[in-house]
């Protein structure tokens, strides 16, 4: 359904404002990955480093979004572009109102984070590639998914039998293989602190 009898209200407080009081370059910190490949865990390991130093953050989680704000959505190709449009928009009002936004999803086609990247303003949106190798990935397992997709119990899996784009020039590439959770999540924080979205 269009709105096309509404009409956009500027707010009399702005976005700079709203950041300058939180001391921060408001952003959004898009986690993508295969299962398992440790968005999740990360996300919370840099959002925690963040609060620490008292910075402003809310970090939205694929899982915990589903039982609420799309719990209306299953996993056919319009509810996964349902599913990233929503996420993108609620982010987006998120790095309006100052915060530093983290969203964990696998969101593996290019062409959603695209649509997730041109919703917000330039430099505004931080791609992180969790780059994991499937076969460390089935090894964790954390959620026992990878044996249920094997055995067939779970179709259309990203990374068995439903494609993955690795992304092309994300602004973060994290290889967790060679790094554990807390430099993983300090090499984040590093670059937010080089690229002025924190204060050193
Ligand atoms: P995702 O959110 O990508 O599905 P999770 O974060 O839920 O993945 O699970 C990743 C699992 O891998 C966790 O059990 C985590 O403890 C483990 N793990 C081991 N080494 C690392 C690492 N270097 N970085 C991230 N996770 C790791």
């Amino acid at each position: 359904m269009k709105t096309e009898n509404t009409v956009w209200h500027q707010h009399q407080v702005s976005k700079e404002e709203r950041s300058a009081q939180k001391s921060q370059k408001p952003c959004l910190l898009w986690f993508t990955g295969l299962s398992g490949s440790g968005k999740s865990t990360i996300a919370n390991a840099v959002d925690a480093k963040l609060v620490a130093r008292n910075q402003h953050t809310y970090l939205l989680d694929g899982d915990n979004v589903r039982h609420g704000l799309n719990g209306d959505l299953g996993f056919s190709d319009d509810d996964r572009i349902e599913n990233i449009r929503r996420i993108s928009e609620v982010s987006k009002l998120m790095v309006d109102a100052g915060l530093i936004v983290s969203t964990a999803f696998i969101s593996p086609f290019s062409s959603d984070r695209a649509m997730a990247r041109d919703k917000l303003e330039a430099g505004e949106f931080i791609e992180v590639f969790i780059d994991t190798p499937i076969d460390i990935c089935e090894q964790r397992d954390p959620k026992g998914l990878y044996k249920m997709a094997r055995s067939g119990e779970i179709k259309n899996f990203t990374g068995i039998d439903s494609a993955y784009d690795v992304p092309e020039k994300p602004e973060l590439h994290i290889e967790t293989a060679n790094n554990d959770i807390e430099q993983c999540a300090d090499l984040i924080i590093q670059y937010l602190v080089a690229h002025g979205y924190l204060e050193k």
